[in-house]
């Protein structure tokens, strides 16, 4: 644990984050690791767009006689309905969509998808998760105490869509998992892997109610050894391979079709909001915002200055704060005295409960030392 507060001089992570080391310039490891590793092998420029073009073509031909060649993940947000567009419009694929509604879905994410469903005319299949298990399991995260309450929902987005597939015999899934805006990675201590099954039953074990019958499970290995090497399921992220400017992104989206942006990266629900903008600050002293903005930085899309500007900025105005406490409490029937107990609980951590990081760090080095994962995990 670093005692004394310091901040990067080139972006705006600090000791926040406690696991941060910063070099003789004052640079902190991310930053190291950005102009180490990720820069010089990404290409978001015509270089990758010839080297995504084989995929692509790929991808068409092994889709040829089903109803569509790959599986799209949308969420409502700019990164998921970004990567919609190119796939249909600019690579002239024919993507399926695939919607998980865990219940919280703000109405700007529920009319993007359902303007970009239209406009596009493609497909979209809903997985609606039962509400009473993924609240059980949300309010368990509540009662565990930790950072990552977020990790439910997650968990059913990233589940559900492996499953679905897997199942349906999909080769191919785009994601909009991107450098762009996310080179600068939440540490763990902030953002523990949704994937973490052994996680996620032990704290229901400990504070759940109801068993998860339908809730979507798919652990990390899962996901990453058998659906990729035994089922065939390949993770595309063309987001890496063309320019990808956030702000332009969401402004040719909201040109073409409409689409609404949001103030802050990731609010596309009520629920999201409430986590990043005041349980992660506000309980642990967390915010989102700071990785966020250094990748911004990192990628040239906002200058230091502006982030430090907004960074003191509170995500939340008074009153809005005030409506979701009382919003989030009621819809996991909690009184708004019962969720600010435990919002003045005692914080945990990931370590606190079973989890599975040292199978997962040995995997993540196996991955670093073939040069496949490229930002910084820990
Ligand atoms: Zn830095």
């Amino acid at each position: 644990m670093q005692s004394k507060y310091q901040i990067c001089t080139n972006c705006i992570m600090d000791t926040s984050d406690p696991n941060i080391t910063f070099d003789e310039l004052g640079w902190c490891d991310y930053c190291r690791n950005y102009y180490k590793n990720i820069l010089p092998n990404w290409h978001p420029n015509g270089k990758g767009e010839r080297m995504l073009a084989p995929l692509i073509e790929k991808i068409k031909k092994d889709g040829k006689g089903r109803d569509h060649d790959c599986l799209i993940g949308l969420s409502g947000g700019v990164d998921s309905s970004y990567v919609t567009y190119l796939a249909r419009e600019k690579f002239g694929l024919r993507p399926m969509l695939f919607h998980v509604d865990a219940g919280w879905n703000s109405q700007e994410a529920v009319n993007n998808i359902e303007r970009l469903v239209d406009g596009l005319g493609l497909d979209l299949y809903t997985e609606v998760i039962d509400w009473l298990e993924m609240k059980d399991l949300q309010l368990a995260f509540f009662k565990a105490q930790v950072p990552h309450i977020d990790t439910p929902q997650d968990h059913a987005f990233f589940a559900g869509l492996y499953n679905f597939a897997a199942k349906n015999g999909f080769k191919y899934v785009l994601t909009g998992a991107n450098y762009s805006t996310e080179c600068v990675r939440e540490p763990l201590e902030w953002h523990y892997h949704a994937s973490d099954l052994r996680q996620i039953k032990d704290i229901h074990h400990r504070f759940g109610q109801r068993p998860l019958k339908s809730f979507p499970k798919a652990d990390i290995f899962k996901f990453k050894i058998y659906y990729r090497f035994v089922k065939g399921v390949r993770v595309v992220k063309p987001l890496d391979y063309v320019p990808y400017i956030k702000d332009k992104a969401m402004q040719e989206l909201a040109d073409r079709f409409g689409w609404q942006t949001y103030p802050y990266k990731h609010y596309e629900s009520r629920f999201t909001r409430f986590y990043e903008g005041y349980w992660l600050p506000k309980k642990f002293g967390y915010d989102k915002h700071r990785a966020h903005f250094s990748s911004l930085i990192l990628t040239k899309q906002m200058t230091r200055a502006e982030a430090l500007d907004l960074i003191t900025h509170p995500a939340y105005e008074k009153e809005t704060i005030a409506q979701d406490f009382e919003y989030i409490a009621r819809k996991l029937d909690l009184t708004v005295s019962e969720l600010q107990k435990i919002m003045d609980g005692q914080n945990k951590t990931y370590r606190d409960y079973k989890n599975n990081m040292a199978l997962i760090n040995v995997a993540t080095q196996i991955l670093r030392t073939l040069g496949i994962q490229k930002t910084i995990i820990r």
